[in-house]
């Protein structure tokens, strides 16, 4: 809560709940995988060996999520990977936490080691290291492109080639026909714009509604902005949300809401204040867009800042190829309708606009091993975290065949 800014709830999902689930699920995922073994036949035994992969795996954390730091040093370790972690500046204190808690826990020194580092520094160190077996990253995109350009400058260099996962953002939509239900999509879209002060890279920054629901969603969106409180969480646990994470983050949205105030194409409809005496307090802020392909509809913020587009209700097919066209990314997204052929309709359009997507459910919110998660396009390479799939990347497997009945002649049969 004082290292990363986060409320009591999301402090408790994130650096216990989820963190729990990752350990827990992933060595159940690694005992499964050691029952796929290949088919042997009499004369020969074959088995599988999941080995770690030769070399270090370098873990890089983003600030946002304490789980997802331990994660990225946890999994390629329980997989026999020795692990360099370098943590988020932002986030040094949980995350040397959750590092203790594994040492006291009985992991042996060495496996993970951990190193706040200046990130480009640490960068430049790993990709050069002949030893670099993989990159488990999350963070921002242009972070991942640097080092994955760096591993393709070094690639001679390697004894092996390196494993690069990057998870990184989104500009996550809530897509409302006409059909839907009201009071979903306004608790659904204020809780994923809002919460952690939109320091998710799953929460919803750009949602689009029928001109005939627009007037009701509206008046219900800013009744309930309204009631959001804004403040440290640490003396009032009624507090929804708190600071961003640090004054490069706060100057970044204030230029956003700057750019909204001074647009034609865009009207503050609530909040659009920030305010930097006692901590970095972004106002959550509600925008709309006259403008749907406007740069505030396609590039990630990273703060509480959540736009609206309103269309003609006879347009919502025209709308699904807008969503799926409008930004680089395809992290999440959710469709709110009740009439089930817009649902399937939807989910066929926007098949590659979200490696998570929803039905009549906020964006955010994965739960590991329920809904594993990543996005591709510019969200990253989608290796789902949390899933059964993830613990694959980190290792290189070995078959062994042992042969039961020795050949007794080189020639083949028909040469006899
Ligand atoms: P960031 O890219 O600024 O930093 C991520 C990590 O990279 C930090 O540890 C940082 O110190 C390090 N770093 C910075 N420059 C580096 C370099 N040149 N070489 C090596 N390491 C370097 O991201 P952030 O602000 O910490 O996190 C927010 C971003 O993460 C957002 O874009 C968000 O959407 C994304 N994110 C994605 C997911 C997901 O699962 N897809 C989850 C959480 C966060």
């Amino acid at each position: 809560m004082i290292g990363q800014g986060k409320t009591v709830i999301q402090a408790e999902i994130d650096a216990a709940a989820e963190l729990i689930d990752f350990f827990r699920f992933n060595a159940k995922f690694a005992l499964q995988l050691q029952h796929e073994q290949p088919i042997s036949v009499p004369i020969s035994t074959n088995t599988m060996a999941f080995r770690g992969l030769e070399g270090f795996i370098a873990a890089v954390s983003p600030f946002n999520f304490t789980a997802i730091g331990g994660n990225l040093a946890g999994a390629p370790a329980l997989m026999g990977n020795v692990v360099l972690w370098k943590p988020s500046d932002t986030a040094i204190l949980s995350s040397y936490t959750v590092y203790n808690a594994l040492r006291e826990a009985g992991l042996p020194p060495n496996i993970i080691q951990f190193v706040p580092a200046d990130g480009p520094v640490f960068g430049d160190t790993i990709t050069s290291s002949e030893h670099l077996s993989g990159i488990n990253f999350t963070g921002s995109v242009p972070t991942f492109k640097r080092l994955w350009k760096q591993v393709a400058e070094n690639l001679d260099r390697y004894r092996t080639f390196p494993r690069l996962a990057g998870e990184c953002g989104g500009k996550n939509f809530h897509f409302v026909h006409n059909s839907a239900d009201v009071e979903s999509v306004v608790y659904g879209t204020i809780r994923s714009a809002f919460e952690y002060s939109g320091q998710k890279c799953s929460a919803c920054s750009r949602l689009y509604v029928p001109d005939s629901l627009w007037p009701q969603i509206k008046a219900r969106l800013l009744e309930e902005h309204a009631k959001i409180k804004v403040g440290n969480p640490a003396d009032d646990f009624s507090t929804f949300t708190s600071a961003v994470i640090d004054e490069k983050s706060f100057r970044r949205i204030q230029s956003w809401i700057k750019h909204a105030k001074e647009s034609p194409n865009l009207t503050i409809l609530a909040g659009g204040n920030c305010d930097d005496k006692v901590g970095y307090f972004v106002e959550p802020t509600i925008i709309e867009s006259k403008d749907p392909k406007e740069k505030i509809m396609a590039e990630e913020i990273f703060g509480p800042v959540l736009t609206a587009y309103v269309y003609p209700e006879n347009k919502y097919k025209e709308v699904l190829k807008l969503i799926d066209s409008t930004s680089p990314y395809g992290l999440t997204g959710a469709v709110f309708a009740q009439d089930k052929n817009v649902i399937q309709e939807a989910t066929e359009v926007l098949r590659n606009a979200a490696g998570n997507f929803y039905i009549n459910d906020k964006s955010t919110g994965a739960v590991v091993a329920q809904q594993p998660f990543g996005g591709s396009r510019a969200s990253g390479t989608n290796d789902k975290p949390g899933g059964p799939h993830y613990i694959l990347r980190w290792t290189s497997p070995q078959v062994i065949k042992e042969t039961h009945v020795p050949l007794t002649e080189w020639k083949y049969p028909y040469m006899q």
